[in-house]
């Protein structure tokens, strides 16, 4: 038995190849649950008796819980429960453009980056199929609003829970099941090189975010522990070589650690490293939280490091901060329950 909301349109089909019925099957129980959000198999009435009985045997409707919620204008924050008990968090923001909501990839980190929450919380397991699709569907129904975007930036590596999110896209993907086009999905890693070669090959035109927070190898191996087995060359060479089969603009992501890696000449350090790249530098005020010693650069700091970048003509923007009072950071909403 398996969650009807763990699957590709593609597996089930080749599901109901196999068991000697149609395949168009497969469109039909996704037109019920992603357009007519039906959840229980009995009300798909278009679909014969047989199929139905069958189908029951194999897969099941689940659900994820909802047990707190936290408001700003413009950004929800939710804290779910799991089956297991188990605790998740996403982050629904509203932009101009549309709404996009920030999934989580894993219970925990295992990568242990020194200044995030996730990080201290250490993996418990990897998120399902079901348990991400779920994010969204929960929350579409909470709002009553369509999310346009999805952010893989949550709590956990999305990279150590590849097959998973690589089926995850699939689905947000698909024009019949989430229909979210593959250009506003953005996934964030901390930079497993093996795979950043593999997803150039498999989600070309899925936006990829390198979470760097460092211009060398010295102050990345304080800061992220990623950086010891894959070190800033390994990681810069796999880019390279994303950029050459997706061409597609990568984001560098920067968070400003104060009087860690905030100073000028990291700045110059950056601009050097990223020459050449086809590329932005996404600045990320940082989060400060009670558990975690790190301040966050100052203001000025922060706008100057930017100017050096700019004039090293690199592209820069910096994150706009969503609520930070109802504890955005990645894993923080859930280290406080
Ligand atoms: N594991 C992936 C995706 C989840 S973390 C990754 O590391 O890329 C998403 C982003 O949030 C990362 O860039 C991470 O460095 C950043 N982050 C973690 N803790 C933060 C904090 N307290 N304040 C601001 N950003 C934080
Ligand atoms: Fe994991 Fe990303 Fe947090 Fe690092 S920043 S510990 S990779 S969730």
């Amino acid at each position: 038995m398996r969650s009807i909301y763990s699957i590709t349109r593609k597996k089930l089909e080749d599901y109901f190849i196999n068991k000697n019925d149609k395949k168009f099957r497969a469109t039909q129980i996704f037109d019920w649950i992603y357009r007519k959000n039906i959840n229980s198999f009995d009300d798909m009435t278009n679909i014969n008796k047989d199929s139905i009985t069958n189908i029951k045997e194999d897969f099941y409707f689940n659900k994820i819980k909802i047990i707190k919620k936290q408001e700003d204008i413009d950004v929800k924050k939710y804290l779910f429960e799991l089956s297991d008990k188990n605790k998740i968090e996403s982050v629904v923001m509203y932009h101009d453009y549309g709404i996009s909501v920030c999934i989580s990839s894993q219970i925990g980190c295992n990568m242990g980056c020194t200044f995030c929450e996730s990080g201290r919380l250490k993996k418990v397991r990897n998120l399902t199929v079901d348990e991400m699709i779920l994010q969204i569907l929960t929350i579409q129904e909470d709002i009553k609003q369509r999310i346009s975007h999805i952010v893989i930036m949550g709590i956990g590596e999305p990279f150590d829970n590849y097959e998973n999110i690589i089926d995850f896209i699939n689905i947000v993907n698909d024009p019949y099941a989430l229909a979210i086009g593959i250009r506003h999905i953005t996934v964030s890693t901390s930079g497993i090189v093996p795979k950043i070669k593999l997803f150039a090959q498999d989600c070309p035109a899925v936006n990829l975010a390198i979470s760097l927070h460092a211009p060398n190898n010295e102050i990345r191996n304080k800061i992220m522990k990623i950086n010891k087995v894959y070190n800033i060359e390994e990681l810069i060479e796999s880019v390279k070589q994303y950029i050459k089969i997706t061409n597609r603009r990568v984001t560098f992501e920067y968070i400003m650690l104060k009087d860690i890696n905030d100073t000028d000449e990291c700045a110059y350090m950056l601009a050097k490293l990223l020459k050449g790249i086809n590329c932005y530098v996404n600045i990320i005020p940082y989060n400060e939280t009670n558990n975690i010693g790190f301040k966050r650069s100052n203001t000025s700091q922060i706008s100057r490091f930017c100017g050096i970048l700019k004039e090293e003509k690199i592209n820069v923007t910096i994150r706009r901060e969503f609520g930070s009072n109802v504890s955005a950071a990645c894993g923080q909403l859930r280290s406080e329950n």
